[in-house]
């Protein structure tokens, strides 16, 4: 059987990692690809579990040699997924997830139109801007400049195939849950 690529983007703290471990946990087989970035581990993030974190030239370097299937720049990082890892998971029959900008995904779709679109939006802007202060992981600057994203994301994800909305968790995870194990079946 043909595995399908499935892509999952949200604004940033949308809760969208919540929403993504509650499918993991109840479908375990699934895995989420790791991505590179040029940003600073944040406190117990560990290098090739939550990202590889490369250096600016390490990353520059790899898009000079095309190993990236989508890059995008986010809040002043860059980040991508390698195209040589995601093609080795789908011939190895692994079910894969990409956790990406809505930037990305785009370019995803654009190589690979098989690949399913899933936005995770807020249930308000309002709702958003609360629970990225709550999160307490960034400072004010970087806050502005991810609010600022949001509303760019928020336009881009008009172009994805399916919109969840994440106003309660459970609920949220059962229509992931629904829309990936359906397109399986496509
Ligand atoms: P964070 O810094 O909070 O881990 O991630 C910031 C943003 O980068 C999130 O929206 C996340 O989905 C996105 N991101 C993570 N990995 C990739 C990737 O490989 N490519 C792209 N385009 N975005 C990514």
């Amino acid at each position: 059987m043909n595995k399908k690529l499935f892509v999952i983007s949200g604004s940033s703290g949308v809760g969208k990692g919540t929403v993504l471990k509650g499918f993991l946990n109840k479908n375990p087989h699934f895995m989420l690809s790791i991505s590179c970035t040029t940003r600073l581990p944040r406190e117990g993030e560990v290098d090739g579990v939550n990202y590889f974190f490369l250096s600016k030239e390490e990353f520059q370097n790899c898009i000079d040699n095309d190993k990236f299937l989508e890059w995008a720049e986010f809040a002043g990082n860059r980040y991508g997924t390698k195209r040589k890892y995601i093609k080795q998971c789908l011939a190895d029959g692994k079910d894969i997830i990409l956790e990406i900008d809505t930037k990305g995904a785009l370019q995803v779709k654009k190589q690979m139109p098989e690949a399913v679109l899933i936005f995770i939006a807020p249930p308000s802007l309002e709702a958003l801007e609360k629970r990225l202060r709550g999160r307490q992981t960034e400072d004010e600057a970087t806050i502005q400049k991810r609010l600022h994203e949001v509303k760019q994301e928020l336009e881009r994800a008009q172009n994805f195939d399916y919109k969840i909305v994440n106003d309660e968790l459970e609920r949220a995870v059962s229509e992931l849950e629904n829309v990936i194990i359906g397109e399986q079946k496509c």
